[in-house]
């Protein structure tokens, strides 16, 4: 049924007394044809040419802190052995990363036909509520940066004392005042529980590196050998390198805390001129991680 009719019968049947007939999955809903509406804006804006948003088949369960539907797209069969999860856009005032992020899904819409066996899942759009604010903000509605929010091992020890001597209490780094505060967390945190992904690549700019996090820096000899091969190997395939981590940070849970390898694309800016090129530039990359099959973690 289309959010429209629905709109009109929720009106026509609260007008006869019945209440609220829906769920809460049916109200976000009826906000996503106003977050893709956003979303065409912003790339006419940019002359980023169509946005994919208001074609592909998002699911939903949750919203943002200002009640922005939460969207990810699922490809591929649900036994697959070559899960990969994306994540996009977690800093709402990177700008290049929500054009990939898109266009992935486009990508990934007509071509992981090719990839019978894999499995993807997309969430191109975790922080709305930091790109459509204005000013844009790197952290969520709530001032969280949803990248240091995650609740790694490290944090409780460290998360609020390095923010303080080590990036004095910037407050585009805020990382919470406890771990797993925020519904986008959540969010990214639900996706990995849900999917189990044997890979995540998470897009970011300026840094214009490929970090990864992984089996190579926690002990070994929680994972088979054969395991830590594949991930070393698609580290090498991609031409990745470990840089520093946060307590909080995406790439020290999922990396370093459970040991599924974490790439992250840092584009070389944030300047949205440059968001065409870096699609090109990365497409092939991004497709190879995506194909690259890594066995599933040993349960030892
Ligand atoms: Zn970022």
């Amino acid at each position: 049924m289309s959010s429209s009719l629905k709109q009109i019968l929720s009106g026509i049947l609260m007008m006869a007394g019945a209440g609220m007939p829906f769920s809460v999955a049916d109200e976000i809903e009826a906000d996503l044809p106003s977050l893709c509406g956003s979303l065409d804006k912003a790339f006419q804006k940019r002359a980023w040419g169509k946005n994919p948003c208001g074609s592909l088949s998002w699911k939903f369960e949750t919203t943002s802190v200002q009640g922005r539907p939460l969207i990810y797209l699922v490809f591929g069969p649900e036994n697959s052995k070559n899960t990969t999860l994306i994540l996009s856009m977690v800093h709402g005032d990177e700008i290049t990363p929500l054009y990939l992020g898109f266009q992935i899904s486009q990508w990934a819409e007509e071509n992981m036909k090719r990839y019978p066996d894999a499995r993807l899942v997309i969430a191109p759009f975790i922080n709305p509520d930091g790109f459509l604010g204005y000013p844009k903000s790197r952290t969520n509605a709530h001032g969280v940066d949803c990248n240091r929010n995650f609740s790694t091992r490290d944090w409780q020890k460290e998360a609020l004392a390095q923010w303080k001597k080590r990036f004095h209490s910037d407050k585009r780094r805020f990382p919470g005042y406890k771990p797993d505060s925020e519904p986008e967390t959540l969010f990214q945190k639900g996706l990995i529980e849900k999917f189990k992904p044997h890979k995540i690549i998470s897009i970011h700019s300026p840094l214009n590196v490929l970090d990864y996090d992984g089996p190579d820096h926690v002990k070994l000899f929680r994972f088979s050998e054969e395991y830590v091969e594949k991930c070393q190997e698609l580290r090498e395939k991609l031409n990745a390198k470990s840089t520093g981590f946060y307590p909080g940070s995406l790439g020290n849970f999922t990396g370093k805390d459970l040991g599924i390898p974490t790439i992250t694309l840092e584009l070389p800016t944030a300047n949205h001129t440059k968001a065409k090129e870096y699609w090109q530039k990365f497409k092939k990359g991004l497709e190879l991680a995506i194909s690259h099959e890594i066995p599933p973690r040993s349960t030892k």
